[in-house]
């Protein structure tokens, strides 16, 4: 196999055996061609998944599909977060090759972290993988299908030549994809990539590079076109949102806390989400959003890690346990209903007994609605790699399952505590349990069922809660449309 290194700037591969000349011209035909795609990991890669359908819909007019077995496209989307990442995406891939075999037409491709960290060693271990693409050059999609289809139209050779494209061209991406397609009444809007934080056990800043701001104007542009197709709530995504710093056309930059005012300015959004953040940008400034700013969800996502300040500081996050609670003292201030979700890495290296029991205090201190808890799982090529991972396997089951115990409770309270509560809900579809029954969304993220007219769906409306279904959905009654 030939593998070889995808380069658009002269539209031209080079490869240490072949080189051949992209073809660009848009391909057409009659039958409808199925694309399926599968998404591992965070809202980045959905929102990345859902810009290639966009990509290669426009292109090479692809057809989204949700069974791998009549798609003539498989693409795969991977995560490194987690240990067993590059084990789980072979083991796909496994399967994958089962359909290939059944249909050698059909192409496979490897995007996202694991591609990015792997990069030709994805080819070396499954062949039948014919692109690797990283996730700053997914707009490159379509030219390399052409130089796939370009590859075997030449018959001068009957070697497999395979595309890799992982490199990071700054922020190009976005100027090379399409408007983004609205369904429903939610979208997601990328507002930067990559991470210069560097957390010890953190693969990020070299899998998706380091922290790159969309310009000011491509970012509002976007939102304004979403919200003239009926968007009603954005979720502005990034590894680390806060840290934003977009251009603005008549120079000087803009932070995240002025990008928030300008975006609650567009008609028709009523509600902004964020995610992820990092505690050490999480600034006055923006704490002074909370308090201007309605359009700006209840509901915030602050990554901590850990409780302990020996551990944060071995995880490099930059910051002690006193620096993060003065912050959320600071918010619950102006926003006293806020809630507060986190992430909680349980047996880091060298988090003993004591690290563990501070950490667990502290989340019963903060008061966290639903959080997300792992444990620690070794990514190659980090700093936290080379330390010592000194902690029974056991002993950090038990661990996890008493944070997540504490979790439990705590999110269950706060949905207990909504009964009798009037809340500004978004309606999002009808409901499927219950004949003329609304689905909304609330600032919490639970789901709330009422009866109402279909004719509401798409707008804010209040409702009171009447009854408490489960730990993420509640019943209530229209209030006021
Ligand atoms: S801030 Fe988040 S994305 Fe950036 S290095 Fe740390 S954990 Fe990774």
């Amino acid at each position: 196999m030939t593998v070889q290194t995808f380069n658009p700037s002269n539209t031209q591969t080079t490869s240490t055996q072949a080189t051949a000349t992209l073809a660009l011209p848009v391909e057409s035909g009659v039958s409808i061609k199925r694309l399926y795609i599968e998404t591992q990991g965070c809202q980045m890669n959905e929102y990345d998944s859902s810009r290639m359908a966009d990509l290669l819909g426009d292109s090479h007019g692809y057809v989204l599909t949700t069974d791998p077995a009549e798609a003539d496209i498989l693409l795969m989307n991977t995560c490194s977060i987690r240990e067993k990442a590059q084990e789980k995406v072979f083991s796909e891939l496994g399967r994958w090759r089962k359909l290939k075999e059944q249909n050698p037409e059909l192409i496979i491709g490897v995007g996202g972290c694991v591609a990015s960290q792997e990069g030709e060693g994805i080819q070396k271990r499954a062949p039948y993988v014919d692109m690797v693409f990283g996730p700053q050059t997914l707009h490159r999609l379509p030219q390399m299908l052409n130089q796939y289809h370009d590859n075997k139209a030449d018959r001068s050779t009957n070697q497999k030549i395979s595309l890799v494209d992982i490199s990071f061209p700054e922020i190009e991406k976005f100027d090379f994809l399409p408007e983004p397609k609205v369904e429903g009444y939610k979208a997601f809007v990328s507002i930067m990539e990559g991470c210069s934080k560097y957390c010890s056990f953190c693969v990020v800043p070299y899998t998706r590079g380091e922290e790159v701001s969309r310009p000011l104007d491509d970012v509002i542009a976007e939102i304004v076109s979403l919200a003239t197709q009926g968007v009603r709530e954005v979720t502005l995504l990034g590894q680390n949102v806060n840290g934003y710093r977009g251009d603005m056309h008549e120079g000087g930059v803009c932070n995240f806390a002025d990008l928030l005012r300008l975006v609650a300015k567009i008609e028709g959004i009523g509600r902004i989400r964020y995610t992820t953040s990092h505690p050490l940008e999480f600034s006055d400034e923006l704490i002074n959003v909370y308090a201007e700013l309605p359009q700006l969800v209840s509901h915030l996502h602050l990554p901590v890690q850990s409780g302990s300040n020996p551990v944060l500081a071995a995880m490099k996050r930059n910051h002690t346990i006193d620096v993060y609670i003065e912050k959320i003292k600071k918010l619950r201030a102006v926003r006293p209903d806020i809630h507060l979700s986190s992430d909680f890495i349980i047996g880091f290296p060298n988090e003993g007994d004591a690290e563990f029991e501070d950490t667990l205090q502290f989340i019963k201190d903060l008061d966290f609605d639903h959080s997300y808890s792992f444990i620690y799982s070794k990514r190659p090529g980090t700093p936290a790699a080379e330390l010592p991972d000194n902690t029974p396997e056991d002993v950090k089951k038990v661990r996890l399952s008493r944070v997540k115990e504490v979790l439990k409770a705590s999110t269950i309270a706060k949905t207990d505590a909504m009964l009798g509560k009037t809340l500004n809900v978004l309606v999002e579809k009808s409901s499927d349990r219950q004949d003329g029954a609304l689905i909304a969304s609330a600032d919490n993220t639970r789901l709330v069922q009422f009866i109402g007219d279909t004719a509401l769906i798409g707008q804010f409306v209040t409702v009171k809660v009447t009854d408490i279904r489960s730990m993420n959905l509640v019943q209530a009654e229209l209030v006021d449309a």
